[in-house]
């Protein structure tokens, strides 16, 4: 028997409290269902004709995948359209701007072809800044002059990973930055099927402590395929590595990969060596909302994934329409707690894709998280936010306050791509609508902020401070000419 959604914990459509489950978790086939299967997808049989086709035409730009987990245990189908979960995984019309919206819908109604209709799409997404941030220019190091396409190092002590298997995901977020991959656009994906060049780009930098497997959700990929590229790095030769960590969402989209998936006990017994040896391992897991931990599957894969010595770290950004309440927040942290999972970032949604739908002010997210970090105990609050992961660095929102006459976001990076950047607080005009770094405007009669003078430097020159070399300069391919730096 799987879990039902349980309408009593629901208050405004956002839990208050999320009680620990004792059921039983029982066998789960995994049935997956994207954009042509919409008219397979049981729950969606009541919706009216003119809905479904705005979600065909919409899952047209952006990617759509939800499972059976999801789609009968996390949403509560008497609340759609405003459900979270709902929000958090169906396409919604107002995802796109109204005349893109209208351009795709008309297509889709009147039958157009599939080759007419992913070209449109194609120009749309375009449009929607599919690589923010300064991912694929100024991250990716290189090795003998050759560079590692599979390998972002922004940060001097962290190596992110893109295994090229694990590229996609159990469910798709509607408001995924990196949605782009998900779409099929070539050229911006990351891919490397070489675990050996990573292990040779490690030893040759001992400054790396931590490196991260993200994706996508390298959890997508079967154990033994992950396992290629983990036992490389418990390598001897690699005692610089304090941590390996894994950025998933299968936590949240199907525990089932820790419980009763054919490989989940080998998953568990590949935790437990990494443990052995002698390496940190955490799960960065992605969860959005309190419901996501209020299922027996997902609180008993927690209790599994703990017992083979493997932290579960949990973040997440402000998203409107999904976990825009500091309610939200608070439950999400203090069951976070009670399961022994530890609250880590709040994020500020990314400047890409639908980020009109989902975007919420800088100001607001700060609200959002002082007033639910007020209402958790000291053990929740390791969680840091709202934070923004912008070219220069993660920047968190620390206050807003008044110094003088003028009324000030207090900031500070908590990772920069310069290393001397961290720590030191700066202050940007208050602006209630802002939502982003780059709309920020330095404040008490600065002319820029401390780090603007050195970040254009980086640019100009693609020097990378974090690990003291000079990136080889890359050919700047046509569909980010629009990208824009913060
Ligand atoms: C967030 C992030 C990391 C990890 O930062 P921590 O503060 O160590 O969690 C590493 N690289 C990039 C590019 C990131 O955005």
């Amino acid at each position: 028997m799987s879990h039902r959604f349980d309408a009593r914990h629901v208050v405004d459509g956002s839990e208050s409290r999320v009680a620990v489950r004792r059921a039983r978790v029982t066998q789960r086939g995994y049935r997956a269902y994207s954009r042509k299967d919409i008219d397979t997808v049981p729950a969606l049989r009541h919706l009216a004709p003119d809905e479904i086709t705005a979600m065909k035409a919409v899952s047209a730009v952006l990617p759509f995948r939800v499972n059976n987990y999801v789609v009968e245990d996390l949403i509560n189908w008497d609340d759609i359209p405003e459900d979270p979960i709902y929000q958090l995984t169906f396409p919604q019309a107002g995802m796109l701007d109204r005349r893109d919206f209208d351009r795709m819908y008309a297509l889709v109604r009147r039958g157009a072809s599939e080759s007419r209709i992913q070209s449109t799409a194609r120009e749309i997404q375009m449009r929607m800044n599919p690589h923010p941030a300064g991912q694929m220019e100024l991250n990716v190091p290189h090795i003998n002059g050759q560079s590692l396409p599979g390998v972002q190092h922004k940060y001097r002590e962290t190596v992110l990973f893109f295994p090229s298997q694990g590229q996609t995901c159990h469910a798709y977020c509607t408001y995924c930055f990196r949605w782009a991959q998900f779409v099929g656009i070539d050229e911006l994906k990351f891919a490397n099927r070489e675990a050996q060049s990573l292990v040779e780009y490690l030893k040759s930098h001992r400054e790396v402590h931590s490196i991260l497997f993200t994706g996508g959700d390298p959890l997508i990929m079967k154990t033994r395929v992950l396992r290629r590229y983990i036992e490389p790095l418990l390598s001897p030769e690699l005692d610089h590595l304090v941590s390996i960590r894994i950025g998933t969402k299968a936590t949240a989209y199907w525990p089932y990969r820790f419980l009763t998936d054919p490989d989940a006990d080998d998953l568990l017994r590949l935790f437990k060596e990494v443990r052995k040896a002698g390496k940190h391992l955490a799960l960065m897991s992605h969860y959005s909302h309190p419901r996501e931990l209020d299922t027996p599957a997902a609180q008993v894969a927690l209790r599994r994934i703990h017992s083979t010595g493997a932290v579960v770290r949990c973040q997440a950004p402000v998203i409107r329409n999904v976990n825009d309440n500091a309610r939200a927040w608070a439950a999400m942290w203090r069951i976070q707690v009670q399961l022994g999972a530890v609250p880590y970032y709040m994020f500020v949604e990314r400047d890409t894709g639908p980020k009109n739908y989902f975007e919420v002010p800088l100001a607001r997210a700060y609200e959002i998280f002082r007033k639910a970090y007020r209402r958790v105990s000291g053990l929740g609050r390791t969680v840091r936010g709202p934070s923004m992961s912008a070219t220069p660095g993660k920047v968190v929102v620390e206050g807003i306050t008044r110094i003088g006459r003028e009324d000030v976001f207090v900031l500070k990076f908590v990772q920069a791509r310069d290393p001397d950047w961290v720590g030191r607080p700066f202050f940007a005009k208050y602006d209630p609508e802002a939502t982003w770094l780059r709309e920020l405007r330095p404040a008490l009669g600065e002319k820029e902020f401390f780090f603007s003078r050195a970040m254009r430097e980086i640019k100009r020159s693609n020097r990378a401070p974090a690990w003291g070399e000079r990136l080889v300069k890359r050919r700047r391919a046509t569909v980010f000419g629009h990208v824009e730096w913060e």
